[in-house]
């Protein structure tokens, strides 16, 4: 430790020797002009939520919603528009943070299993680095990793009001209030009492936006005066794609009145609803038992009209959840700001995966199509990360926890399978990586989505379909980012196919992903 401190100050007099050597060499440069180099251990806050996907972030173009806090990280940094996940659901997204491995690697292939903690974790690496580390709200691992010097994360899913969390010695406490602001109460208290000594790295981990949309009181009813415009692919017919005729996971279908859009909630015996306090429980009610489930009724909708006022219903109740999330991370912002930590400081806003907002027709997760295979990410690095910057070669959340170890100058140890990409997001790298490695496991519940392995390249997805049924999809991404027209097998995409099969099983090689192997060897 001792050397590495010893190491980072000699390069800083190394540089200051520098500044003073131009300054002496170079007419008219004067020092005050010179901005002091970036920290060679800067600290780190990553702010991780659930399910918010980019179609509802206006940074990245969404015309449905105000972000301003995450457009300010993207406008002050980098934004990312091709960040894939290797496994398109909440907890293996968040192993593969931690691990920096495949799902098949680190074995959290499928949610609500226990995440083996007798595995290497990257924030040993910067503990290593004399980082320390803490991770705050959710976590959807099932066990408490190593690797951090505090945890307080909410067990599960945890609950948008009055959530318990459990903290790093498995204690237990409910904190009354609304999820995302204790959330971000709990991260400012943390960072006000950390070891100023050392630098760190904290993970916030919101439950905004998951599935069942409980927005705060002061967001209750914000989009109401707005109609969104249906996707205009919000009635495909799935021609061509057989997993797709089989899910469950449409509005129409599987989006439930009561749970998802709170028609008629039973109040007193529902775990989710049973633990507001009568405060809260009043606006609440008003809004959506005497409002919105009197006008369900008086409607009496079915057909397209029903699935249409679910799908109005979705979108006011995710965006409402989703102003929140907003909110809170500007008041993370502020605290940066007010306690001088924002020049010394990366800020990373991303979500564990995309999500469906009525592509397709429906909600939720887990396909290798564009908007659940790719998740926002926005990163702030004052003096390193030029402002403004738009990344569009293809990463993924593989390749995070290298590139957090190299933004703090950290060895990357060889079980990490990723690749940092700090010099992409530096503009320094011509000749990144191409493609991203996908696997998806959880079948059949709970959404009937078949079992899938795959690329995304700059220009294509191909994927292989298992478990009941085998089949194969291409899409070309460029002419059809909504996946609607599977090319494999027609006729001028022989060639395409054919390079994209061998570079799938140098992937598959490469990653010692033997289950997939096995599966293309058989058939
Ligand atoms: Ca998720």
């Amino acid at each position: 430790m001792k050397r590495k401190r010893l190491y980072s100050l000699s390069i800083s007099l190394l540089g200051l020797a520098a500044l003073i050597a131009c300054w002496l060499v170079v007419p008219g440069y004067t020092v005050k002009k010179a901005e002091a180099p970036p920290p060679s251990r800067p600290n780190i806050v990553f702010i991780i939520s659930d399910d918010h996907t980019s179609q509802a972030i206006s940074s990245y173009g969404s015309k449905l919603a105000k972000t301003p806090n995450i457009d300010r990280i993207a406008k002050e940094g980098a934004i990312l528009y091709n960040n894939v996940v290797a496994n398109s659901i909440c907890g293996p997204s968040r192993a593969t943070l931690l691990t920096g491995q495949f799902s098949h690697r680190n074995g959290y292939k499928l949610n609500e299993k226990v995440f083996d903690i007798n595995q290497p974790v990257f924030t040993e690496e910067l503990q290593k680095n004399g980082y320390q580390t803490a991770w705050i709200g959710k976590m959807h691992l099932g066990s408490l990793p190593h690797g951090f010097d505090y945890l307080n994360i909410l067990p599960g899913h945890g609950h948008y009001y009055n959530s318990d969390f459990v903290d790093s010695n498995n204690k237990t406490t409910r904190h009354m209030g609304y999820v995302t602001d204790v959330v971000t109460s709990l991260s400012t208290d943390w960072l006000a009492h950390r070891d100023t000594a050392k630098p760190f790295f904290l993970v916030v981990g919101h439950k905004a936006t998951h599935r069942e949309w409980l927005p705060a009181a002061e967001d209750l009813g914000a989009y109401d005066n707005v109609t969104f415009p249906l996707p205009p692919n919000f009635y495909d017919n799935y021609k061509g794609r057989l997993a797709a005729q089989k899910q469950d996971m449409s509005i129409d279908k599987t989006m439930r009145l009561p749970e998802d859009l709170k028609v008629h909630v039973d109040y007193e015996k529902n775990g989710t609803y049973n633990r507001f306090t009568p405060e809260q429980k009043k606006p609440f009610y008003d809004y959506y038992e005497t409002k919105i489930s009197k006008e369900f009724d008086e409607k009496k909708l079915s057909g397209k009209a029903l699935v249409e006022w679910k799908y109005q219903r979705y979108m006011k109740d995710y965006l409402s959840v989703a102003n929140s999330l907003d909110r809170n991370i500007g008041k993370l912002l502020d605290y940066l700001d007010k306690s001088g930590l924002s020049k010394n400081t990366v800020v990373i806003y991303t979500s564990d995966q995309g999500f469906y907002l009525g592509e397709h027709g429906w909600f939720d997760k887990r396909w290798i199509y564009e908007e659940s295979l790719k998740t926002p990410f926005v990163i702030r690095y004052p003096g390193v990360i030029k402002p403004g910057s738009r990344v569009n070669q293809v990463v993924s959340n593989v390749d995070w926890a290298p590139t957090l170890l190299n933004l703090t100058g950290t060895t990357i140890p060889a079980y990490i399978q990723g690749e940092s990409f700090l010099p992409v997001l530096k503009g320094e790298k011509k000749n990144w990586r191409d493609q991203a490695y996908y696997h998806y496991y959880e079948y059949p519940q709970p959404h009937h989505v078949s079992p899938h392995f795959g690329l995304r390249t700059n220009q294509y997805t191909i994927a292989r379909f298992y478990g009941p049924d085998n089949f194969w999809e291409l899409y070309d991404i460029k002419k059809d980012p909504q996946n609607m027209h599977n090319l494999y097998g027609q006729k001028g995409y022989e060639t395409i196919t054919a390079d994209l099969k061998t570079k799938l099983v140098q992937q598959i090689k490469k990653y010692e992903d033997d289950e997939a192997l096995k599966i293309l060897e058989s058939n």
